[in-house]
C-alpha cells in the first residue's frame, strides 16, 4: 500500500525582547551563568505577581499579522498546570481560550532541496489554527549522574504557533519552517535561532492510504532543534509507521523524542500518561485588551516578506528564482541590494545581482555580516554605473570593488588615484592592436585559414598590451578588422 504522510505542526518562537514575558529579568540569557536572569516572578516564590510585557504582545500581533491571522483584541491569561522541576511555579501561563493569533495561513514556494538547489517549485498554502503567547521553562541539564536545573530561560516570552494538518511532504515540513524563520527574522521579532534553541518544533504526524482523506492516527515528536533533525526525524518515521502499517500493525499515538545521535525516534510519553492540564483563569493578571489605535501602531511595521519580494524580484527585474532566493533570504541583503539598484533598471538590477552574490558574497566569506560590509550599496551602485559607462572593464571594476571592501573608498575615487580607467580611446586601441596583430603572424595565419578561435588569444594579448585597461569588446572588434584586411 502507498501511503501519504499528513503533518501539523507546532512551533515555538522565543521572541526578542529586553525583559521576560511577565518579570523584569533580562530576556537575553544566552550564554549567561545559570540562574542569574531570575527574581522571585520567574522562580516562582509565593506572592510574587507578573506584569505582562507589552512588547511581546506587539510582536505576537505582527507575526500574526504576516500570517494573515485573525487577532483576539480581547483575551485572558490562562494557568496550565503541570508539575516539573523545570517549571518552579507548577504551571505555565499561556493563552488557551483566546490565542493572540488565529485563522490565518501562510503561503510557500515548495522546493525539493535535499540534492541542492532546484528551479523547480510549486504553491502551497498552509492554515495557521493559532498563535498564542506563553513563557517558557528552564532548562534542565543531566550529567554525571545529576540533574541540574537553570531557571534564566524561566519566564521568556515564548510565542506558539500551530497549523492545520496540511503539510503533505518533508520537503513541504521545511518550506514551512524555513518560511516561518526568515519571516520572524525579517520582522526583527526573533533570533529564530535553531541552534540556540530559540526556535523549536513539534511535527504531528499520520500517514494514511494515498488518496484517502481520513487522517491517520498520529505521533508527535517533540523539541526538535533544527532543520535536519526535522526532515530526519519525519523521513524516519515514515519508513516507521509505513512498516507497522504494512505488517498489518496499527500506529500507537504517542509522543516522541529524536536521537539525533542514533537517527532514531523513541517513545517518551504514551496517550495514557496524557496531561490533565486543568486549565483556569490566571488570576494575578488582568485580561488584555488591545484597543484600535495599538493595533494600528503594530501594523504598519509590517513589511513586505521574503516570499513576496522574491516573486517581485523575478517579475520586475526578471532575476533568477535562485538569485532571488538569495538576496531574500535575510532582510540586510535584500534592503541592500534595493538600494544598490535604487530604482535603476531591471538590466542595472541584475547586474548588481550579480556583484553582490559571486564578488561581494566571495569577499565576505570570512564572516562579515552585510552591516559590516564598508562598501555602502550606492557605492556598489555607482561602480556598477560606472561599468555601464564603459568607464571601466569587468576586470578592473573587481579590482576596484576589493580595494572598496578593504577602504570604504568611493569607485570613482580608486580609478582616478590608480589610473584604471578604461581605454577607450579608438586611436589608442587600434595602435595597440595593430602592434599585437603584427607581433603574431602564426596566429594571424591560423585566423585566416578558418581558425576563429585564436580571435580570444589575440584579445587577451590585446589587454594584456592595456595592462587590463583596455575596452575588450571594443578591441575584439578591432583585431577582426585587423584579421580581416590581411584578406588576399
Ligand atoms: P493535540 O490535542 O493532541 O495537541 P491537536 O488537535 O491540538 O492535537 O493538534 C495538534 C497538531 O497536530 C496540529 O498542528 C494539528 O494540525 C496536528 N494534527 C492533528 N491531527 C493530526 C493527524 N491525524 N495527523 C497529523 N497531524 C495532525
Ligand atoms: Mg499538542
Ligand atoms: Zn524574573
Amino acid at each position: 500500500m502507498e501511503y501519504e504522510v499528513v503533518i501539523g505542526m507546532e512551533m515555538h518562537v522565543e521572541l526578542d525582547t529586553a525583559s521576560k514575558m511577565f518579570c523584569a529579568c533580562p530576556a537575553d540569557f544566552f550564554g549567561a551563568p545559570p540562574n542569574t536572569r531570575t527574581c522571585p516572578t520567574c522562580l516562582g516564590m509565593p506572592g510574587a505577581l507578573p506584569v505582562i510585557n507589552a512588547r511581546a504582545v506587539e510582536h505576537a500581533m505582527l507575526l500574526g499579522l504576516a500570517l494573515n491571522c485573525k487577532i483576539n483584541t480581547h483575551t485572558f491569561w490562562e494557568r496550565k498546570s503541570y508539575w516539573y522541576p523545570d517549571l518552579p511555579k507548577g504551571y505555565q501561563i499561556t493563552q488557551y481560550q483566546y490565542p493572540m493569533c488565529y485563522d490565518g495561513y501562510l503561503d510557500l514556494d515548495v522546493r525539493d532541496l535535499s540534492a541542492g538547489w532546484s528551479d523547480a517549485s510549486y504553491a502551497k498554502r498552509v492554515r495557521i489554527r493559532r498563535a498564542h503567547l506563553e513563557e517558557d521553562t528552564g532548562k534542565l541539564t543531566h550529567a554525571n549522574g545529576a540533574s541540574f536545573v537553570d531557571y534564566n530561560r524561566s519566564g521568556v516570552p515564548l510565542l506558539e504557533i500551530v497549523t492545520e494538518p496540511d503539510i503533505f511532504s518533508a520537503h513541504e515540513a521545511y518550506a514551512y519552517l524555513s518560511a516561518i524563520q526568515d519571516i520572524v527574522r525579517y520582522l526583527g521579532i526573533a533570533s529564530g535561532d535553531m541552534e540556540k534553541g530559540a526556535l523549536r518544533c513539534e511535527p504531528n504526524m499520520s500517514l494514511r492510504p494515498k488518496g484517502s482523506a481520513a487522517f491517520g492516527t498520529k505521533v508527535e515528536i517533540k523539541n526538535l532543534n533544527s532543520l535536519r533533525a526535522v526532515r530526519d526525524s519525519v523521513a524516519y518515521e515514515i519508513r516507521r509507521q509505513t512498516e507497522v502499517l504494512n505488517a498489518g500493525g496499527t500506529v500507537r499515538q504517542v509522543t516522541m523524542g529524536w536521537d539525533d545521535a542514533r537517527g532514531v525516534t523513541f517513545v517518551q510519553r504514551d496517550k495514557e500518561d496524557a496531561h490533565d492540564y486543568r486549565y483556569f483563569p490566571e488570576p494575578d493578571l488582568p485580561a488584555l485588551d488591545v484597543d484600535d489605535a495599538w493595533l494600528a501602531q503594530v501594523a504598519a511595521r509590517l513589511r513586505e516578506l521574503p516570499l513576496a519580494k522574491q516573486r517581485r524580484y523575478q517579475s520586475d527585474y526578471g532575476l533568477s528564482a535562485y538569485d532571488a532566493s538569495v538576496l531574500t533570504m535575510d532582510r540586510g541583503i535584500a534592503e541592500y541590494f534595493e538600494r544598490a539598484v535604487a530604482g535603476g533598471t531591471a538590466a542595472r538590477a541584475k547586474t548588481v545581482s550579480n556583484w553582490i552574490t559571486t564578488d561581494l558574497f566571495r569577499l565576505m566569506k570570512g564572516g562579515a555580516t552585510i552591516g559590516e560590509v564598508k562598501v555602502r550599496p550606492e557605492q556598489l551602485g555607482a561602480l556598477v554605473g560606472l561599468i555601464e559607462s564603459g568607464a571601466v572593464n569587468t576586470t578592473t571594476a573587481r579590482m576596484v570593488l576589493e580595494e572598496m571592501y578593504a577602504s570604504g573608498a568611493d569607485a570613482a575615487a580608486i580609478v582616478s588615484a590608480r589610473g584604471l580607467g578604461q581605454i577607450n580611446d579608438l586611436g589608442a586601441l587600434r595602435a595597440i592592436v595593430e602592434e599585437v596583430v603584427v607581433g603574431s603572424p602564426s596566429q594571424v595565419a591560423q585566423y585566416l585559414a578558418g581558425q576563429e578561435k585564436v580571435l580570444g588569444y589575440l584579445v587577451g594579448q590585446a589587454m594584456k598590451a592595456t595592462k587590463g585597461k583596455g575596452n575588450a569588446q571594443v578591441m575584439g572588434g578591432l583585431i577582426r578588422e585587423a584579421l580581416e584586411a590581411r584578406r588576399t
